[in-house]
């Protein structure tokens, strides 16, 4: 199961790929690239992964979260599919056709962190594919077992 978090983009410089800020006047401002950008939505997602047996928060990188995504890119989403949602219900149902419940493999590495001095693991996926099924194991349905 994956649930992604409210917040899975932000702007940033397609240089770079920082944050930029809001400056109207101006344009967006790169303060790495010290100039005026065309600014982009770029993807920043962590994702909950769970099953009843425990929970995995695991941090993907652009181009991952684009897979997760359907492919779909983020300033794509951000300012055409995303324009489309009329509620948190539009949006629901988006994330329910296009990204959960989907099959996919995940090769993730996990790593050591101090967090408010509390040593945590986090886990960044490496790898992200998504997995065909076949319509039959889309259905639940098992394969027969036949002894003989
Ligand atoms: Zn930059």
């Amino acid at each position: 199961m994956i649930t992604p978090l409210d917040q899975i983009a932000y702007i940033g410089c397609p240089t770079c790929f920082k944050k930029v800020t809001d400056s109207r006047l101006t344009g967006f401002f790169c303060n790495t690239c010290k100039e005026i950008i065309k600014e982009k939505y770029l993807y920043f997602i962590h994702a909950i992964f769970q099953d009843f047996t425990d929970k995995l928060v695991i941090g993907f990188s652009r181009e991952q979260a684009q897979s997760l995504m359907n492919d779909v890119d983020a300033h794509t989403f951000m300012t055409q599919t995303r324009r489309k949602f009329k509620s948190e219900a539009d949006y629901e149902t988006w994330l329910q056709e296009n990204v959960l419940y989907r099959p996919i493999r995940i090769f993730i590495k996990a790593k050591s962190e101090q967090f408010k001095g509390e040593n945590r693991q986090r886990f960044y996926a490496i790898d992200v594919s998504r997995v065909a099924i076949t319509a039959e194991e889309e259905d639940g349905e098992k394969p027969v077992l036949n002894f003989c």
